[in-house]
């Protein structure tokens, strides 16, 4: 009877486990889109369930709940692999960063020096976990992208580092960008 019972433990830690792992491949891969998408005219603003409805789960968190992702993930080996193009924003389309101002900063996210058009962007304070930084986010539909760090010297014109989740943007090659 224990023998039983210790079975079907097994077999369900093992399902759960195979089945977590599944769920983590699917939901965090930046997604690639074959068209340049259409640009928001003005501010966007949705419910929670209207959010929860056009973004995976991985994407909800991030963009919605100040989410981070798990560094060295899926989606920063390919945004490392990942040629020129330009990354809209994975909730409201709206460009935000172009390929243009890549850095591989090492840090296990994608890293951008400056963004494709700094009105798309907003920067504001953050005092969350204990520390000083500067959370940058969608200017069209106020969603957490990541956070902005300056004086690293990175050796970058610029001196800082958009420090962004792959998560929350869309990738458009830049052979498609030329077609529009
Ligand atoms: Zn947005």
């Amino acid at each position: 009877m224990f023998k039983k019972s210790l079975i079907l433990f097994v077999s369900a830690a093992i399902i759960f486990i195979v089945a977590s792992i599944a769920q983590e491949s699917s939901k965090s891969i930046m997604s690639t889109e074959e068209k340049v998408p259409i640009q928001p005219t003005g501010k966007i603003t949705k419910t929670k369930q209207e959010w929860e409805k056009i973004l995976t789960a991985e994407q909800f968190r991030i963009l919605r709940e100040a989410g981070t992702e798990s560094p060295n993930g899926k989606t920063y080996l390919e945004f490392k692999k990942q040629g020129g193009g330009t990354y809209y924003c994975a909730g409201c389309n709206t460009e935000l960063f172009s390929s243009a101002h890549k850095f591989d900063s090492h840090c296990g996210w994608p890293s951008f020096y400056d963004g494709a058009n700094n009105k798309n962007l907003i920067l504001r304070d953050d005092n969350s976990h204990g520390m000083t930084r500067t959370e940058v986010l969608c200017a069209t539909c106020e969603g957490h992208l990541g956070h902005l760090f300056k004086g690293e010297q990175y050796g970058n014109p610029i001196n800082q580092r958009f420090c962004i989740n792959g998560v929350a943007l869309k990738f458009v090659p830049l052979k498609i960008e030329e077609k529009k």
